[in-house]
């Protein structure tokens, strides 16, 4: 099916339910809501002259803007492109032409970026136009700027504007547009979370990204009577897929606690809300249980959710399904190129098997661990993870190339390390490009973060590898310490000793107050090997 087609089923299964809360913006909407705000905009999106297949970015935070954006491009089979929330003008411009953005439609600020004053430096030309009739310099393929603001400033429309642009000529066009979208069109170009470099935008289909988010959500039983908190950024596919478009393919309540992320506001969220799931990247979990132990909340109405984008500590998962009553989350594990998940546990799974493992391959997939020769290697043996099957992507947008190196045969190469065990389970070990090589040994970041995460003084840990002459790389570690105590990096050392082979002790320990991530809530480690390179040396 299409994602039209998946809006209507809930709309004419679900109508009056409530379909979505974005509590900071005080909105509340129901099924039937959100189809007439969505049929509104998509006639608004034609009256600007937009075409089927033509790109239209999004730039803003959790607002309710995001969701109808999403579904009213989709309705006229325009290509939505979500970009970064934390871009700078640089990225934006590398962004929109990379793709060939016709529309942008963005927030007018958000915390310390001012989204209208980049978009105004960038063309100027703006600033002594008619609205809709952008000709830019910088930004060639831009003719509209929509900003979410009833003071949009000379050149740009406001949101309201293109919910009101559209007339009954295009009220017609949308059944017409409607026959002759397919589930293979291009429907969403997606950019990865940036963890290991540069975001790369992934092109994917309807018929990839419903019929993943259905399978996520068929893991958690979501059903329509479940209130399903998002506080991952829609801009990600985590938030988008597996959050709008799951809960939509069930029926559920989406609750967005926030625009962005904040622990308390979310806690606060689930408990005002009586919400039933979350979904969180660890480091999320991590911030929330810290929060409530300082302010406890009532969280009896939740029971499920997903920790999925990054390594989970055993220990954080045990946290959450005990203090925040999730006993029923899973894991899962996916990459955006893969729309996005492809591992998954199921709720009743053993407990050891929800911590330490993402779970069980999601059907119609097949997937193989491989060695640096390509050749499939024995259960039990550590290798590169590939899958293949519908939810691989189109390619990354108008790159080939890299497209190439990617997908061989089909097989998408998802440059994780894994592990599968004699029951089909599976456990993520690391990312290739994190592997330390030490003196010939590989060691494996997870394995020490493990440990260490323990540390009864220590909130978050990342352990790393940078070049060293001697052993052509070393082990570092930066730990962040929790909330006013005292933590050296002689205590860090020292629990290591007789807990770990000498070798996978870190050379290089730091004690830090922040942890560089993504906007998906991940840590870059590329960001901190270089940082580092530049401390030790
Ligand atoms: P980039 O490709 O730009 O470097 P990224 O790979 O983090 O960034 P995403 O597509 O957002 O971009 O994330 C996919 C990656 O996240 C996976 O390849 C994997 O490394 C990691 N990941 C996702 N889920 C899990 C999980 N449950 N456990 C461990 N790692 C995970
Ligand atoms: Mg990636």
């Amino acid at each position: 099916v299409t994602i039209p087609q998946l809006l209507r089923e809930a709309v004419s299964r679900f109508g009056p339910r409530e379909a979505a809360v974005f509590s900071e913006q005080d909105i509340r909407m129901s099924y039937y809501d959100l189809d007439r705000a969505v049929d509104e905009l998509a006639s608004g999106l034609l009256a600007l002259g937009l075409d089927k297949g033509d790109r239209v970015g999004i730039w803003s935070p959790n607002r309710v803007e995001w969701v109808l954006t999403q579904f009213a491009t989709a309705r006229v089979g325009l290509v939505l492109v979500n970009i970064n929330p934390a871009y700078r003008l640089g990225e934006l411009e590398y962004a929109l032409n990379k793709v060939g953005c016709k529309t942008l439609i963005a927030a007018k600020s958000f915390k310390t970026s001012d989204y209208e004053g980049m978009i105004r430096q960038l063309a100027p030309e703006l600033d002594d136009c008619e609205p809709g009739k952008l000709r830019s310099h910088k930004l060639p393929h831009l003719r509209s700027v929509v900003l979410m603001d009833d003071q949009p400033g000379p050149g740009a429309y406001s949101f309201k504007d293109l919910q009101n642009l559209g007339g009954p000529a295009q009220q017609l066009r949308i059944p017409e547009i409607d026959k002759t979208l397919g589930p293979d069109d291009a429907i969403n170009i997606q950019f990865t979370s940036g963890t290991t470099g540069m975001p790369k935008g992934a092109t994917l289909s309807h018929y990839n990204i419903v019929n993943n988010a259905r399978y996520v959500t068929d893991r958690i039983d979501l059903s329509e009577t479940d209130r399903l908190a998002i506080p991952v950024p829609l801009y990600h596919c985590f938030g988008m897929v597996m959050g709008v478009l799951g809960a939509v393919s069930k029926g559920a309540t989406m609750v967005f606690p926030g625009e962005g992320f904040d622990a308390a506001q979310t806690l606060d969220a689930l408990a005002s809300e009586r919400c039933t799931a979350a979904y969180g990247v660890p480091t999320m979990f991590v911030a929330m249980l810290e929060d409530l132990e300082r302010k406890p909340r009532d969280l009896s109405s939740m029971r499920t959710g997903i920790m999925a984008g990054a390594p989970c500590p055993v220990e954080v998962m045990q946290r959450v399904n005990a203090q925040m009553n999730m006993q029923e989350v899973t894991i899962c594990y996916g990459m955006t190129e893969t729309s996005p998940v492809s591992f998954q546990s199921f709720v009743n799974d053993p407990t050891d098997k929800r911590c330490e493992t993402v779970g069980r391959v999601h059907p119609h997939l097949e997937v193989k661990i491989v060695d640096q020769d390509g050749q499939i290697v024995p259960i039990g043996t550590k290798g590169e993870l590939c899958t293949r099957g519908y939810s691989i992507m189109k390619g990354y947008w108008e790159d080939p190339d890299k497209t190439a190196d990617s997908i061989l045969d089909g097989w998408m190469h998802t440059g994780d390390l894994a592990v599968f065990d004699e029951d089909g389970f599976c456990s993520i070990v690391g990312r290739v490009k994190d592997m330390i090589i030490r003196g010939g040994e590989n060691i494996y970041p997870r394995e020490i973060e493990e440990y260490l995460i323990r540390h009864p003084k220590v909130s978050d840990v990342q352990v790393f590898g940078i070049p060293d002459e001697k052993f052509g790389e070393e082990v570092c570690a930066w730990a962040i310490a929790k909330p006013g105590v005292d933590l050296t990096e002689d205590e860090l050392r020292a629990s290591l000793q007789g807990q770990i082979a000498h070798f996978k002790i870190p050379r290089h320990f730091r004690i830090v107050d922040e942890i560089p991530m993504t906007i998906t809530g991940k840590p870059q480690k590329f960001v901190m090997r270089d940082l580092m390179v530049k401390m030790v040396e």
